[in-house]
């Protein structure tokens, strides 16, 4: 009978809408679930993974940040195997900085805003009174000193106590040979053991300049010790070497040791 088929054929069609309607659904929910599958894994992963790259932004130094071949860059390392490129560099910025000099006192402006704080603060801290020496030497009295050095002394000897021309760290404007007021061991080792010596060798990094020859280390930065040459480079960098007890830019920079001129 054909009024008996139509409950079967209603009841089949309903049956096939909830089937559509629980794929449709299943379908629906699925990807609902399937992020929330996936999401849940991924939190405790980057939770775990969040301390590392943390401490590694707080220890980690950018020794990239400036270069250490650019004569006009303040960290530029020159030594008896690193000359200035070019040897007859000029620095473009230098000014005459306001504390006492003997000769001499042009310093790059950077360098110069620093070490007026620097002897600022050598007197205010009871160490007394600082000047420069003497600061920036261009390429050509740099040769005439050398020069003369060799006629007097031999070739070897004066190699020793002065730079050549190009490869003086004076050269670049951003060093300066300083003394106490009274001069005392102007040029000498014994001025580490003033006053005004010791506390530069403590202080000078907070400033941002760094004790270029330090004792100990000639073998690797080619000078003797001198407590009198500071030489600027910015206080991010002299207070991470501060940090690390590294002595010398070689070795802070991964350079090779520079005991002498290659030729
Ligand atoms: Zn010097």
């Amino acid at each position: 009978m054909p009024v008996a088929h139509t409950p079967r054929i209603l009841s089949l069609m309903m049956a096939a809408t909830v089937v559509v309607g629980l794929v449709v659904g299943v379908v629906a929910c699925a990807p609902e679930r399937a992020p929330t599958a996936s999401e849940s894994p991924s939190p405790s992963p980057t939770v775990s993974a969040l301390p590392t790259p943390v401490e590694k932004v707080k220890s980690f130094f950018d020794t990239g940040r400036y270069s250490i071949d650019d004569p006009t860059s303040i960290w530029v390392v020159n030594d008896k195997i690193r000359p200035l490129n070019p040897l007859d560099y000029v620095p473009q910025d230098m000014v005459t900085p306001n504390v006492r000099y003997i000769s001499s006192p042009l310093i790059r402006t950077e360098a110069a805003g620093a070490i007026e704080k620097l002897f600022a603060a050598s007197a205010a801290e009871g160490a007394g009174e600082l000047q420069i020496q003497n600061a920036y030497r261009s390429f050509a009295v740099q040769t005439s000193i050398h020069n003369r050095l060799i006629a007097q002394l031999g070739k070897a000897k004066a190699q020793a106590q002065s730079a050549r021309p190009g490869y003086s760290e004076h050269q670049t404007g951003l060093t300066a040979d300083v003394v106490g007021r009274p001069a005392v061991c102007s040029i000498q080792a014994c001025f580490g053991t003033t006053p005004q010596g010791a506390w530069l060798a403590k202080n000078a990094w907070r400033f941002g300049f760094v004790i270029r020859y330090p004792e100990g280390k000639t073998a690797v930065t080619g000078y003797i010790y001198e407590p009198w040459h500071i030489r600027y480079v910015g206080t991010d960098l002299s207070t991470e070497m501060h940090n690390t007890g590294i002595l010398t830019l070689e070795e802070f920079f991964g350079l090779p040791p520079a005991p002498d001129y290659t030729s």
